[in-house]
């Protein structure tokens, strides 16, 4: 498989290494291509959102220019669900992600901490997995539905914290209503082991036990590592090769030449 990567941060937003940072790392571990995706604005948290939109287009455009020889870069974003739709033509793509519960008290992250997260479970939902559950896969239809991004991100965050009965058909159904749904409108789909590389979670998004519902649904797989810290950008790639493969997958998507390309695994 072809190295890339579209879901990286930089310290434009919550990553700890610039973009030139990030591309150098990549073309010394031989990647064909690279997205820089921070995150989008969100007025109601400023804790990790980008407030330097012109300039961060500017810098990856920048970036991206001085290292053409070596590297492909693009400038994406991961838009949250409840920020504005940027302009499409700035961006070569939008992954489309959901950090946020709205409740009649505002957002609540359901990513930033556990305490946050157990806040919001326990005040809104009674502990209810499953309403908590229904409450964020219908919000993640929903605004991918509204945005309509060229990829979804991280699509079972509400797991992060292992507050979700997984083994549960109830659980899965739900979710696998909510995928299927996304995936007729949003083909491409990054599995994302970001939470796997910061020891949080052992699996990557979505849980491996999706993988076939993915391929059943015709949704067409991209690796990502949500990337924060440049060493992780090809984290545990060859283990993710490897489900790709167990799953009926031969191909996976990257960028390259512009345009969404199948790379063989
Ligand atoms: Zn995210
Ligand atoms: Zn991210």
């Amino acid at each position: 498989m072809l190295l890339s990567n579209l879901h990286t941060h930089t310290t434009f937003s919550d990553g700890k290494n610039t973009v030139e940072e990030n591309i150098l790392t990549a073309i010394d571990k031989g990647f064909v291509s690279l997205g820089i995706s921070d995150h989008s604005y969100t007025d109601f948290d400023l804790t990790y959102c980008m407030t330097r939109e012109a300039e961060y287009l500017a810098e990856v455009k920048a970036m991206a220019e001085k290292y053409r020889d070596r590297l492909e870069v693009y400038r994406g974003i991961e838009l949250d669900g409840y920020s504005e739709m940027p302009e499409r033509e700035a961006y070569d793509y939008i992954i489309g992600s959901c950090h946020y519960i709205r409740t009649p008290d505002g957002y609540f992250s359901i990513d930033h901490c556990r305490e946050g997260h157990m806040e919001l479970f326990e005040r809104y939902f009674d502990l209810d997995p499953y309403s908590f559950a229904r409450a964020y896969f219908d919000t993640y239809v929903e605004r991918t539905l509204a945005h309509r991004p060229d990829i979804l991100g991280h699509f079972d965050l509400v797991a992060k914290f292992g507050m979700m009965p997984e083994t549960d058909e109830k659980y899965l159904s739900l979710a696998r209503e909510a995928l299927e749904v996304c995936l007729k409108a949003v083909p491409i789909i990054e599995i994302n082991v970001g939470t796997m590389a910061r020891g949080i979670r052992s699996c990557p998004y979505p849980a491996p036990y999706f993988m076939k519902d993915i391929k059943a649904f015709g949704g067409r797989v991209t690796f990502s590592t949500d990337c924060h810290q440049r060493d992780n950008l090809d984290y545990a790639v060859k283990e993710i090769e490897e489900l790709f493969r167990e799953n009926g997958f031969k191909s996976a998507v990257i960028l390259k030449n512009g345009k969404f390309e199948e790379t063989e695994i």
